[in-house]
Order: structure tokens, then C-alpha cells, then sequence
């Protein structure tokens, strides 16, 4: 049996014909950037995310560079964020020349963990308290990190916060939808995001209005009006198709959602009824609605070799991420090392994601299960 880890394929058969339909208005109208498409997405996402605007931008890296650049986050500055993410969190502060401070990651939901902020904050000088001016939390797999004392702690050193959201679209924290948290969220539409374009695309959320407006500005080169230019942006523009497949696919995200929740329930009970639960740890659901962007598994021992056993059965697993932030190689001027957030390079070391897109069938999934159990009870 073949389960790759996502097949997109089931998914574009299932609104091919609204698909179609919208491509087609679209080479027709020969309007590809920006406009009615896009404003009518930003709309929807603004309600979806519960916040009072959303912009479109041109992926979900672009929609954190361009939050960076609406902040006035520059060389002058730090940021903190998790070592356990996706390189465009991280990436997304060393490019506006700010330098990231990272902070270690909670064990159960792999999100920023907020002692280790109050702790990193705790231990600056008056001067690294100066120059420090935001902190970005990454919603992780599809839960949100524990907002509540993060927010706290951003309130009493007056920084901006941005949520990485990209993983998250329709996650909530406490009755709050990320993205709707901070002062600006951000998405990506990335095609294997539950919300995914048929290539790069994202959203910036925000309640600002002073934001917003910047942000509308930035997202085209700063220009305002046109061809003057008070701030230097960039080309943050997100396509008209890109827009037209998004707000087809919105209409179905949270049947989809529920379809990832209700095969993260069957894992949960296959690996109960498995006699292997005592080597494998499985996702902590510690926040409201959890959309399981990715299913995460965290095992004792022999990771690699039980990924290399599940792609001869023909399962697709992923490694997210193999190497923390704190140990790129890009990132050797911040002068961090091995050992610095124990918990980050344990989960790298340790986890494993496990195919959860809403197609699956209850057979596939009971033979990915039957895989790792015969992993590890013969082979192992
Ligand atoms: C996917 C992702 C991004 C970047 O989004 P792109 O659209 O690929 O640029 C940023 N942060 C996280 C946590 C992500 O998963």
C-alpha cells in the first residue's frame, strides 16, 4: 500500500470544476496582480482569522518580512523566536538586519516555551533591553502557542508581536483564532498548508489600522502615491489566481480541517490499541482546535531508521526540522551552540511527521501504524 505523506491530487479532483471555472474567467479577464480577486480573499480571510484587515502578499515569508519592515524592525534591533521552526521565521529577522534571539521550545507542543522568554528577558542588560523590540511565535503543526503569558510578558517590555501563523489557519488559542492575537499575523499559502495556492502566496492579519496602511504601502515598493515613495518597500504582490484558487478552497477548509482532527483521533486510538505506545509519543492537544497542519510523532530511539523502514513500506514521513536555527550554518555569527536549547535538538533528533491530510482512508492509516508497530516490535 502506498501513503505518501501529502497527495494533493485527491484534493484538486475533489473542486476541479470550480477550479477551472475560476482559471478560466481569469485568462479571460487577463488581470493577473493584485485587484477584486484578491481584495475579496483578504475579506474573507479577515473574517476567517477573526481580525479587522488582512493583506495579500506574496508568500508567507514575504508576509513576515513585510510585518518586520511595518514595525520599523532593523539593524539597530533584536527579535526573539523559537530555534524550532520553519528558516523563514528566523531568516525573515536576520534580512531586515535585526538579530534573532531564540528561546527554547515547550516538549509537549514543540512552541515557543513562554518561561524560557521570561527567562531570556529576565537575563538582559538595560542596553540588550533597548534594542530588543519583537517577539514571533510560531503556531506550530497547527496549535497555537501558549499566547496568554507571551502576550503578558510583550505588554511589560512594550514589543511588537507578530504570530507566525503559517501553519495555523483556523487554529485556536482560548477562543481566539491565530493570526488575531498580536499585532499581526501571518499566513502562507504555501500548496502544502491546509490552505494551500497553486504556488506561493500569503496573508498578513492585523487590527491596526496605521498598520494596514503601511503594510498596503510597503507591499508595492512603498509607493504612494504612485511612483513617490516615503518608505522603501518591495514586490509583496500577491496574484489575482493564486486569490481566485484560495477562495475556492476557503469554502472547504474546515471540512478538510476536521477530516486532519478526525484522522489525528484514529491515530491516537490505533497507537493505543498498538502495545507500542510506550516508545512513541504522540501530539499533546493542549489547545482549542488544533488543525494539524502536520502529526507529529516523537519516538525513544531509531528515528532514522524506522523513516527509512515506512519509505520501503512505501509511507512518507518528514523530518520537521532536522537542524535547529540556533546550529545553521548561517547563523554562526549569533555565537550560539550545540547544547544551548536542549529541547529544540532533542525534538530534531526525535520526531517524525506522519501523513494526516484529510484524504487518508481508515486502511492507510491502520497500515502506517501496523508499519511502525512491526518496527518496532520485530525489527527494532
Ligand atoms: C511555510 C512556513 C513559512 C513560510 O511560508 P512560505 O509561504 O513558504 O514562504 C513560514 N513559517 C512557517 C512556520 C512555515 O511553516
Amino acid at each position: 500500500m502506498k501513503v505518501p505523506l501529502l497527495d494533493l491530487k485527491k484534493q484538486y479532483h475533489s473542486i476541479k470544476e470550480e477550479i477551472l471555472t475560476v482559471a478560466e474567467q481569469i485568462f479571460e479577464s487577463q488581470y493577473f496582480i493584485l485587484g477584486p480577486r484578491v481584495e475579496a480573499l483578504e475579506k474573507d480571510i479577515a473574517g476567517y482569522c477573526s481580525s479587522k484587515h488582512a493583506l495579500g502578499v506574496s508568500s508567507g515569508t514575504d508576509a513576515l518580512l513585510i510585518s518586520l519592515m511595518a514595525t520599523d524592525i532593523a539593524s539597530q534591533h533584536t527579535v526573539i523566536t523559537t530555534p524550532y521552526t520553519f528558516f523563514a521565521t528566523a531568516g525573515s529577522i536576520f534580512r531586515t538586519g535585526a538579530r534573532p534571539i531564540f528561546v527554547d521550545i515547550d516538549p509537549d507542543t514543540y512552541n515557543m516555551s513562554p518561561e524560557g522568554l521570561e527567562n531570556v528577558i529576565d537575563s538582559m542588560t538595560d542596553n540588550e533591553l533597548a534594542r530588543l523590540k519583537a517577539v514571533i511565535p510560531v503556531h506550530l503543526y497547527g496549535q497555537c502557542a501558549d499566547m496568554d503569558p507571551i502576550l503578558k510578558i510583550a505588554e511589560e517590555y512594550h514589543l511588537v508581536v507578530i504570530e507566525d501563523a503559517a501553519q495555523a489557519i483556523g487554529a485556536e488559542y482560548r477562543g481566539r483564532r491565530a493570526g488575531s492575537m498580536g499585532d499581526l499575523g501571518c499566513f502562507s499559502f504555501f500548496p502544502s498548508k491546509n490552505l494551500g495556492a497553486f504556488g506561493d502566496g500569503g496573508m498578513v492579519t492585523t487590527d491596526s489600522d496605521e498598520l494596514y496602511d503601511k503594510l498596503r504601502i510597503l507591499r508595492v515598493h512603498g509607493s504612494h502615491p504612485k511612483y513617490y515613495h516615503q518608505l522603501a518597500g518591495g514586490n509583496f504582490r500577491l496574484d489575482a489566481f493564486q486569490a481566485a484558487v484560495v477562495s475556492v478552497k476557503l469554502k472547504h477548509l474546515d471540512t478538510w480541517t476536521k477530516a486532519r482532527q478526525e484522522n489525528a483521533s484514529k491515530y491516537r486510538k490505533l497507537f493505543a490499541d498498538s502495545g507500542i505506545d510506550d516508545v512513541i509519543k504522540l501530539p499533546v492537544e493542549k489547545e482549542d482546535r488544533h488543525i494539524y497542519n502536520q502529526f507529529v510523532i516523537c519516538v525513544k530511539d531509531k528515528r532514522d531508521d524506522l523513516r527509512l523502514f515506512l519509505n520501503e513500506a512505501g509511507v512518507g514521513t518528514e523530518i520537521y526540522y532536522p537542524i535547529p536555527m540556533h546550529l545553521q550554518e548561517c547563523f554562526l555569527d549569533l555565537n550560539y551552540k550545540k547544547g544551548d536549547f536542549p529541547v529544540a535538538e532533542h525534538a530534531a533528533l526525535h520526531t517524525l511527521a506522519l501523513p494526516v491530510y484529510p484524504e487518508l482512508s481508515d486502511d492507510q492509516l491502520t497500515y502506517v501504524v501496523e508499519k511502525i508497530e512491526a518496527f518496532y516490535k520485530h525489527k527494532g
